[in-house]
């Protein structure tokens, strides 16, 4: 397998491109919005360049990487050769739907559909496509150049040699693929999800503030980053989505998503991207600083 689609240029796509032809893939990074592509280029070399600077490549491996990227917003051509189709568009159910009929339409016979989502059924793309055997999850994390895991997602139909191409593939990439079953969250996010709503509830019920909380975490636990700050990077939306997707998918009462969270998404805090969510966040700043609602 050396040539793969990539559908979908923002944060992800543009990492998951840039893993492939690091590794000797050609890749074909297609998107509806030109600007998306531009920009996706841009950010490859730029991480490439600090690959450089680290010494972890080369300034030819980085050319030679780049001279198998193509771009298109055309999907009927860009996925006519693919052998796989890496789905990485915006989270939504009914664009990834329409892209999965696309996909099974435009693509060769043969060639493997997988997706990114977060949290979609793998399951219920499938079922939009003729070769529901041969559709399956590759959630890759963020930074994609940098995070080691890929959850590898069978979904109900998911052939056991479509899985094997894919967690043989993921090893290539030198990532390290771990299989699992087609459930809501899947494991990555029906863990790490509860968790950061659990540290909003503990937050809104006044247990803790901010600060106190993710240095619990972060020092307690041995994590790089406590769940609020976590939060903020994911995007507030994407968590309080993923709680619904948990919420709606098992019917349980613990998954139902904090009311503080469900406040601060209407409200438009969103986190990071926004430059507002439990933290105030400035463009090119690392500092932490609490955000003005949550000061004590
Ligand atoms: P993003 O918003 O940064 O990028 C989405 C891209 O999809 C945009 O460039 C948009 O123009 C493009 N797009 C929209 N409709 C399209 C179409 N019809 N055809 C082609 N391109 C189209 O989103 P992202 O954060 O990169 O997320 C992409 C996927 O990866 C989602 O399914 C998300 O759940 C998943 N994911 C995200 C993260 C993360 O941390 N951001 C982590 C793991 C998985």
């Amino acid at each position: 397998m050396k040539k793969i689609a990539v559908i979908g240029a923002g944060t992800m796509g543009n990492g998951i491109a840039h893993v492939f032809i690091q590794n000797g893939y050609h890749v074909n990074l297609i998107d509806i919005s030109e600007d998306a592509l531009k920009q996706a280029v841009a950010t490859i070399g730029k991480n490439m360049d600090r690959m450089i600077a680290k010494e972890k490549i080369t300034e030819k491996d980085k050319n030679d990487s780049l001279g198998r990227l193509k771009t298109s917003t055309a999907m009927k051509s860009g996925l006519a050769q693919a052998e796989l189709v890496v789905e990485a568009a915006t989270e939504n159910i009914d664009l990834k739907l329409q892209l999965f009929k696309q996909m099974d339409e435009f693509a060769p016979e043969g060639c493997i559909l997988a997706t990114n989502t977060s949290s979609i059924s793998i399951t219920k793309m499938a079922a939009a496509t003729g070769r529901p055997d041969k559709v399956i999850g590759m959630h890759f994390m963020n930074p994609v150049p940098v995070m080691k895991l890929v959850e590898v997602i069978r979904g109900y139909a998911t052939s056991n040699s479509v899985t094997e191409v894919i967690m043989d593939l993921s090893q290539k990439l030198g990532k390290v693929p771990t299989e699992v079953n087609d459930y809501p969250g899947f494991v990555a996010n029906r863990i790490l999800m509860p968790m950061i709503n659990e540290a909003i509830h503990t937050l809104h019920e006044g247990v803790a503030g901010v600060e106190e909380i993710d240095t619990v975490m972060k020092l307690g636990m041995a994590h790089p980053m406590g769940p609020l700050q976590l939060a903020d990077f994911i995007g507030l939306d994407v968590c309080l989505s993923i709680m619904r997707v948990l919420h709606d998918g098992f019917g349980l009462d613990k998954y139902a998503p904090s009311p503080l969270l469900v406040n601060m998404v209407m409200a438009g805090k969103l986190g990071a991207k926004g430059g507002e969510g439990f933290y105030t966040h400035t463009p090119g700043s690392k500092e932490l600083v609490i955000s003005d609602n949550f000061k004590k």
